[in-house]
């Protein structure tokens, strides 16, 4: 018999959510509504803020972020090279440069010692990107962006959960972006959200969600709105629907046994992968943190293990397990090369973490007897005995 491909990432739904939904259809209420309502209330009460906005995307958030910031062309941008390259398309298409400031190989987060030596009278912005779940050294880099008045956005498409220290990833700094998509911590099909503390921030990404139409619209369809609304900027339809919340209220709600799964997988493959010269396992800071396991993304060592990267993830396809990449470095791309002229070799660290790093399968379902079969495959590809 042969087993059932095991993907490297799977959302995890429970009965409350799938009965929300269905609940919702039969509502009528589909786009924003009470449910939008309920989550953006949940989740400005489990970050600790004043203001959550639910979205269609944390892309989507990240360019609602740069508008309020005032970002404008000619403007510069400080991130990392080693994240999805939503990031940096966001600054891109504003008509700002991404300036790029290699990782620290340990952690796989931006090197935050580096980062002052990228600062020019341009930069607007710094967006640490919290890699896998796991935060950035956030208390350099928000002294950093004191001494030289630079915003702060923080990527934390992959970090809902995680702490700094004792604090929540989105409950301090300026802005936080997180994501919803179905491979990351929590889910609402596409959806993201932003969390800040600034009131005139909140106004102006919540204005230019929708339109850039100064009222809620549901306001509008409900027994004391009025039909008349005024529009204050130029705005987009980045707003989440009412049956992505249905998803999103009982996922928040789950977020705590989540994370306890996710760490338990996390650790359970430190305990058995340790020792393995084909593998180099992430490395941890030493600050206090919660890191969330997003994903668990160890490096191949191709000498030891026989063979390259790209090798790797054909040959456990074949064992039908999906291993994922993230992420090529992004100034690597086409685009970024011919843009700003980035070359291959200008983020060494980055290109050897970039080159080697793979995402073993981990998600909220997934059992114990599943992570095994990924380590006995995994055994198999690199014929350990
Ligand atoms: C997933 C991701 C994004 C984009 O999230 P979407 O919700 O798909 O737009 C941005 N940045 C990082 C670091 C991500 O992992």
């Amino acid at each position: 018999m042969t087993e059932a491909f095991l993907p490297f990432a799977k959302p995890s739904l429970d009965q409350a959510a799938f009965d929300e939904v269905i609940d919702c259809l039969k509502s009528g209420w589909l786009a924003t509504g009470p449910r939008v309502k309920q989550f953006e209330e949940m989740l400005a009460h489990y970050l600790n803020v004043p203001h959550a906005l639910a979205l269609t995307s944390a892309t989507a958030g990240l360019q609602l972020s740069l508008l309020a910031i005032g970002l404008k062309s000619g403007d510069e941008v400080i991130t990392t090279p080693l994240t999805f390259v939503a990031t940096l398309n966001t600054i891109a298409i504003n008509g700002a440069k991404p300036v790029l400031v290699d990782i620290d190989p340990a952690t796989y987060n931006i090197n935050v010692e580096r980062i002052e030596a990228a600062i020019t009278e341009r930069t607007r912005a710094i967006i640490p990107v919290h890699f896998a779940g796991l935060p950035v050294d956030l208390d350099p880099l928000y002294a950093l962006a004191e001494k030289y008045q630079l915003r702060v956005i923080e990527d934390a498409a992959q970090a809902i959960g995680a702490k700094y220290k004792d604090r929540l990833i989105g409950s301090f700094g300026d802005i936080q972006v997180f994501s919803f998509h179905p491979n990351k911590v929590i889910t609402t099909g596409e959806g993201g959200c932003v969390s800040t503390r600034d009131e005139n921030l909140a106004k102006q990404i919540s204005v230019q969600r929708f339109h850039g139409i100064d009222r809620e619209a549901w306001n509008r369809f409900s027994k004391n709105g009025s039909q008349h609304y005024d529009v204050i900027a130029p705005g987009f339809k980045y707003n989440m629907m009412d049956l992505q919340a249905a998803l999103g209220i009982h996922q928040l709600a789950a977020l705590e046994s989540i994370i306890e799964k996710r760490t338990l997988l996390a650790k359970r493959y430190y305990e058995k992968l340790s020792g393995w010269p084909e593998l180099t396992l992430p490395t941890l800071p030493a600050f206090s943190h919660r890191h969330v396991w997003y994903i668990f993304a160890p490096l191949i060592n191709p000498e030891a293990a026989g063979m390259d990267r790209d090798d790797f993830i054909l040959a456990m396809k074949e064992q039908n397990i999906g291993i994922g990449l993230h992420y090529e470095p992004a100034h690597l791309y086409t685009y970024y090369q011919q843009q700003f002229g980035y070359r291959s070799g200008d983020f060494p660290q980055a290109e050897s973490v970039g080159s080697r790093i793979v995402s073993l399968p981990l998600f909220p379902d997934m059992t114990l007897e599943d992570q095994d079969r990924v380590i006995n495959k995994m055994a198999v590809v690199f014929k350990r005995k």
